[in-house]
């Protein structure tokens, strides 16, 4: 088993990048590109660049000056192409074969990783997620932001771009943050919590795990919208059966984290081209958590 994060993974995978047009180390989806203006530093010039994102479904409002012609299909969350041992070492054969680089876009890898040479290991299935970076480091953080309204101004702390739908007002997410730094928990849950509103950035991912396991429902519990609740149910249920010692039914997980990513999707995204953002790889790889459980056991083993 390797495990690591998914720039980590990526390097040591060959792989083009969780950012790329083909981001993924289990399935085969493609990103839907989204085209974002910026100045060229120090002349006064603007260009477009162009990230992708990982929605299921394309947005239904792409601006005709920003229209791709980049297939992008419409994705079974439950039925995702996966990729398997043998088409993953055949890809990457044909991607060093290849000098356009077209393969390497097109499948995600640029060529075989020196692991190839081990026969006990197996792609993907001996890259399982690590959940402390994917879910406490990363997600968790993306769902704060995105309840405080700093997502989308990175390094901000100010309340900015709040959507009423579901955007926390500021003397709320204050009040939140005082009750998280004043809160006292036995020592067997962890270190004393901290206001997340002022420390958020330099949380440790287990402040991020308590936060989400045994503080965010009851925080956040007649503060925020039903959906957004609901959402927040599920997360909080489908990980903490996953980092269970004993995984009773991985169905059961794998249902629950789909449903969670399908009301986030539905929440924030709402197929508008202009939230995309919201749409990143660490969203996406959720949906393969259940995937790794069927593998390894417990996630608290990887
Ligand atoms: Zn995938």
């Amino acid at each position: 088993m390797v495990t690591g994060d998914s720039p980590a993974i990526s390097k040591i995978l060959h792989l083009t990048g969780h950012n790329s047009y083909s981001p993924c180390r289990f399935c085969t989806i493609k990103g839907t590109p989204f085209q974002k203006k910026y100045k060229v530093k120090d002349r006064d010039v603007e260009r477009l660049k162009t990230t992708y994102y990982y929605p299921l479904t394309h947005p239904t409002d792409v601006p005709a000056e920003h229209r791709i012609s980049e297939a992008h299909h419409t994705y079974d969350p439950l039925n995702l192409p996966r990729r398997t041992n043998t088409g993953f070492i055949a890809d990457a054969t044909d991607a060093e074969n290849d000098d356009t680089g077209r393969v390497a876009k097109d499948t995600g890898i640029k060529s075989r990783s020196i692991l190839c040479r081990i026969p006990s290991i197996r792609f993907p299935y001996s890259f399982p997620i690590d959940v402390m970076h994917l879910i406490y480091l990363r997600l968790t953080r993306d769902l704060v932001a995105l309840l405080n309204g700093s997502y989308f101004e990175s390094g901000a702390s100010k309340m900015r771009n709040c959507e009423p739908a579901y955007c926390l007002q500021e003397k709320v997410w204050r009040k939140i943050g005082k009750e998280m730094g004043s809160a006292r928990i036995p020592t067997g849950y962890g270190r004393q919590t901290r206001n997340i509103d002022k420390y958020m950035k330099s949380f440790k991912s287990e402040e991020c795990a308590t936060f989400l396991h045994n503080l965010s429902l009851h925080l956040l519990r007649n503060r925020v919208s039903n959906d957004v609740y609901s959402m927040f149910m599920k997360l909080v249920l489908g990980i903490s059966l996953a980092i269970n010692y004993v995984i009773l039914d991985t169905d059961e997980i794998r249902l629950l984290l789909k449903d969670f990513v399908l009301d986030f999707y539905r929440i924030f995204y709402r197929q508008e081209y202009k939230m995309l953002r919201v749409c990143k790889y660490t969203i996406h790889s959720v949906l393969h958590i259940a995937d790794c459980l069927d593998w390894w056991g417990s996630a608290a083993n990887f």
